[in-house]
């Protein structure tokens, strides 16, 4: 399809070639963590939602930061390991994987991870951090933060050759969120994606955006949740729409019914401060074509909100 390449190079102006097809090290992840989850239908709707709002930072030319407080390892086997366990992934990206129909920005998102699979093979996929470092330019810097050891040892090593432009700490990301803000070049996305396991995190993260929003005020922030039956999930979104923002955009993807018992994702959602006015519209061309690939039965759905203060 023309309009991918093309929209492609606009993409990748600064940045020589594509640092995907030459990564340099894959140490696959051995312990869980999102290695269970990596590719699943919610991964799909963040790191296309991530890929989206790095293109509009690198609209201009001045420099900006990538902040991702909850990093994992940066790049999964599809193919080996945890991540074959449940094979989430047969469900998320796998499904989009071969289409040749995907509205032009998820064809964007779909590319990425197709150049670090050259052979054409799905057989690895890149986390958050690895989906920046392919979209960021010379002049632009990354703050990482896994918090495990083990992960972000990995990460390290993913990493290894780009030194100059990532920072990456075995540190907690909430805590360190705030001494970053504002960053330098006061234009800057932070990615706020922790596992949720510990029901504390819901309140950690609307804290960490109380304190990120009075430092800088604008900033991108985007704040992805699982959608779970507990009262601490279902409560999120409205809790994030107290904050003191002067616009925000909610998107929600839905793959199937709640199940009866009260367990297990049925979806996920995506909560941006201070979106790109492009979004919007965007998510009303992508959400329905995701519900039909993504959705697993009658329960399939999306919601859109947005909001200018
Ligand atoms: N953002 C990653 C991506 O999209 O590829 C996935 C992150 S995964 C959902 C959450 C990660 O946060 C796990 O790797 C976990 O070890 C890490 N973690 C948990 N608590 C943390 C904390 N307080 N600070 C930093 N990392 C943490």
């Amino acid at each position: 399809m023309p309009w991918v390449s093309s929209t492609w190079r606009i993409i990748r102006a600064g940045v020589a070639q594509s640092r995907l097809a030459q990564f340099p090290i894959l140490k696959f992840m051995l312990s869980y963590r999102h290695a269970f989850h990596a590719g699943n239908h919610a991964d799909v709707l963040k790191h296309f939602i991530e890929v989206q709002l790095l293109r509009y930072l690198a609209q201009k030319d001045k420099p900006f930061w990538y902040i991702d407080t909850h990093a994992g390892a940066g790049c999964y086997a599809l193919d080996s390991g945890y991540a074959m366990q449940n094979a989430e992934y047969e469900s998320g990206i796998a499904r989009l994987w071969l289409r040749d129909d995907l509205p032009a920005p998820l064809a964007e998102y779909v590319e990425l991870v197709k150049r670090l699979n050259p052979d054409g093979q799905l057989k690895l996929y890149p986390g958050s951090p690895l989906v920046a470092l392919e979209l960021l330019r010379e002049q632009d810097r990354m703050r990482l933060f896994e918090l495990h050891p083990s992960d972000s040892e990995i990460l390290r090593e993913n990493f290894a050759g780009h030194e100059a432009q990532a920072l990456i700490q075995a540190a907690d990301g909430f805590g360190a969120l705030k001494a970053l803000l504002p960053p330098p070049p006061r234009r800057a996305l932070v990615l706020i994606d922790p596992p949720y396991e510990d029901k504390q995190d819901y309140r950690h993260v609307t804290a960490a955006l109380r304190e990120g929003l009075q430092r800088f005020a604008g900033g991108v922030y985007a704040v992805w949740y699982p959608q779970l039956q507990r009262a601490e999930a279902r409560q999120l979104p409205e809790q994030l729409k107290q904050l003191p923002v002067k616009s925000w955009l909610h998107v929600a993807l839905s793959v199937q019914t709640p199940s009866e018992e009260g367990f297990g994702l049925h979806g996920s959602g995506m909560f941006v401060i201070n979106p790109p006015w492009i979004l919007q519209g965007m998510l009303q061309e992508v959400m329905p074509y995701l519900v039909q690939h993504l959705g697993q039965d009658e329960g399939a759905g999306y919601m859109l909100e947005h909001q200018e203060n």
